[in-house]
């Protein structure tokens, strides 16, 4: 079944985001899907784990109220389109991820197309093709079944625990606060990270050159 939102959630998602496109269309349904069997999250209710930073992730912040700020939006950076929502209040939950063998006709295209891009560059009426290739997909998208376009089950990863306010520390080499949980200790002394990666990993590596000298 096409798209149940309104137009005006669309379209208030598309000026979120910058611009329409596929990516953004799938995370349109994987929303629309959300708000239909777990509703939106005001607060914290909702909690998605997304496995991808890409275009889609937009409309999932945008139109279910999963937030980074929130806490409750956690990406996990694996690459793809998978994307889980666990309901707090009774547990319920649900892991949506795009099907591979999608459209194959449009992605063959659009797959050929991509490569020439970046290997040789498109002529105007390929640069052409490729948007209308790309504007048929997203409909596409929009205008299909959620069965058609996500396999739907449960996810493997237990809820993720509610977001906690903690305490900061000073970091001895810069003086900034940082997290109590992101602090790294050493020689008596607490590290915010970069700091830590910047004043150890080079030592260790000179340490490391010695040995095999
Ligand atoms: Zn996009
Ligand atoms: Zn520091």
């Amino acid at each position: 079944m096409a798209c149940t939102l309104s137009r005006a959630q669309i379209d208030r998602t598309i000026a979120f985001h910058g611009h329409w496109c596929p990516g953004l269309a799938t995370g349109v349904r994987v929303a629309e899907w959300v708000l239909t069997h777990l509703g939106r999250a005001a607060d914290e209710e909702i909690v998605a784990v997304v496995e991808t930073d890409m275009c889609a992730v937009d409309a999932v912040q945008y139109l279910c109220g999963c937030t980074c700020g929130k806490g409750n939006l956690v990406h996990l950076d694996y690459g793809k389109n998978a994307f889980s929502f666990y309901r707090r209040c009774d547990g319920r939950a649900a892991r949506l991820v795009s099907r591979p063998d999608l459209f194959p006709d449009i992605r063959g295209a659009l797959g050929e197309l991509n490569r020439k891009r970046q290997e040789e560059g498109l002529t105007g009426e390929e640069q052409q093709r490729f948007r209308d290739l790309r504007a048929e997909l997203t409909e596409r998208i929009m205008a299909a079944g959620f069965e058609e376009l996500f396999a739907i089950g449960q996810p493997s990863l237990p809820m993720p625990a509610t977001a906690r306010i903690l305490d900061s520390r000073i970091c001895d080499a810069c003086g900034e606060a940082v997290m109590e949980t992101r602090t790294r200790q050493k020689q008596g002394k607490t590290f915010c990270i970069p700091c830590f990666e910047k004043l150890f990993s080079s030592t260790k590596t000179a340490k490391e050159t010695k040995q095999n000298g």
